[in-house]
């Protein structure tokens, strides 16, 4: 059988194959993105699923609207409007299966084979792989510490057929990176007139347990604008609930058109449950529950990483989200780090397939919202033990 070009260039995601390695109990892992399950909503959770059931009967079980349940689509815009003042209604969104469905839609609707990608580099390796399935050129732009390189962007921007940039703004995946507002503006002033789609996803960006929350780029300011959100972090992912948010009315038709194509709609018993949830919650303290836990445990990871790694690793310092990232300065690259830390019982993430553009690279994310303190001690503690190693040798 001879298969097809877009699949055979697509690699299959480098985390799940090494979840599977990582699954084994006595391994320590820093290598998933998992949420903490302790911070699943269970109980209610099933009380929104029974009162979704006896109150709606079998419509929640049917066919449904492709661009999915107005009073969810509603309570979403009504949230943002309040929080980040966008000033849209119910038919500026679209629900997704998970923001990763988003991601896809996108680059069907927009990328013909070779059409221009910005992304962040390092990027977050599922949109790297949705992407590379409309098989575009990638024009990877530097992730620095306030954002996107600004000359880089430039050069990038000025491209053939780049369509869209692809940005995550807040707590990076890979890097735990946010922008400064400052960069922020700076990216904006550079996009905001020219006929090119700027991605924000933002599944994180309700996580921060440190400092205050930054306007978007260009949610909300301007048509050319894509917000991508999801309930997966906050709620629970295996829900598959994300949203599409975008005042441009004729990508969003476009992108209804794809998603019919690809699924007819979102899991409809799963939007009225989570409804449910939201409309029947507080969901503010849920989440802020979340970010307490998440604090806790990134404080953990640091302060492990502080005391015992050697001076020559540099780390990001996140200021929410789940993930920290790591750079190696001792000529190890993180693919001989991952293989000998293997050996300790302890994994994480090499940062090699979040990359477009570089390999043997000396950098790895480590997510610290799935392990509990002390195991998260145990782990830095043990992956120390081979960096000293490498040091004397
Ligand atoms: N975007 C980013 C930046 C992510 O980190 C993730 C999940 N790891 C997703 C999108 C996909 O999330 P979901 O499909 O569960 O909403």
């Amino acid at each position: 059988m001879q298969y097809s070009n877009r699949v055979l260039n697509t690699p299959s995601s480098f985390i799940r194959n090494i979840l599977k390695v990582t699954d084994a109990p006595d391994v320590i892992s820093f290598a998933g993105g998992l949420p903490n399950p302790i911070s699943f909503p269970l109980e209610n959770l099933q009380e929104a699923i029974n009162r979704a059931i006896d109150e709606n009967g079998s419509k929640i079980f049917q066919y449904a609207s492709t661009n999915g349940y107005l009073p969810l689509r509603q309570y979403i815009a009504d949230k943002y409007n309040r929080k980040h003042d966008l000033g849209i209604t119910a038919d500026d969104i679209l629900l997704t299966t998970g923001s990763q469905q988003a991601l896809s839609l996108l680059s069907q609707v927009l990328i013909n084979p070779g059409d221009g990608i910005i992304i962040e580099e390092p990027g977050y390796l599922g949109a790297i792989q949705a992407f590379t399935m409309s098989e575009p050129s990638f024009y990877p732009v530097t992730l620095e510490e306030d954002g996107l390189n600004l000359e880089e962007l430039k050069v990038a921007l000025d491209q053939p057929n780049v369509k869209f940039i692809y940005t995550v703004p807040n707590f990076q995946n890979p890097t735990g990176l946010t922008y400064t507002a400052e960069r922020r503006k700076e990216v904006y002033e550079l996009i905001k007139d020219r006929d090119i789609i700027l991605v924000e996803d933002d599944p994180y960006g309700e996580l921060r347990f440190k400092g205050d929350s930054l306007p978007y780029i260009a949610a909300g300011k301007s048509e050319n604008s894509v917000l991508l959100g999801s309930f997966s972090k906050t709620v629970t992912p295996g829900m598959r609930l994300g949203f599409i948010i975008s005042k441009n009315k004729e990508l969003m038709r476009h992108i209804e058109t794809a998603k019919q194509a690809s699924d007819l709609h979102t899991n409809i018993f799963s939007q009225y449950a989570i409804y449910e949830y939201l409309t029947h919650n507080e969901y503010d303290t849920h989440v802020q529950k979340i970010i307490e836990l998440y604090d806790a445990q990134s404080k953990v990871m640091l302060e492990a990483l502080e005391e015992h790694f050697p001076e020559n690793v540099s780390f990001t310092r996140p200021e929410g989200g789940m993930f920290v990232w790591a750079t190696l300065n001792n000529g190890m690259t993180a693919m001989e780090f991952f293989e000998r830390a293997m050996d300790v019982g302890v994994a994480f993430v090499p940062g090699d397939p979040f990359y477009t553009s570089k390999k043997d690279v000396n950098t790895l994310r480590l997510n610290y919202t799935n392990s509990a303190p002390e195991v998260i001690r145990d782990g830095i503690k043990r992956l120390a033990t081979i960096l000293k190693d490498a040091e004397i040798v």
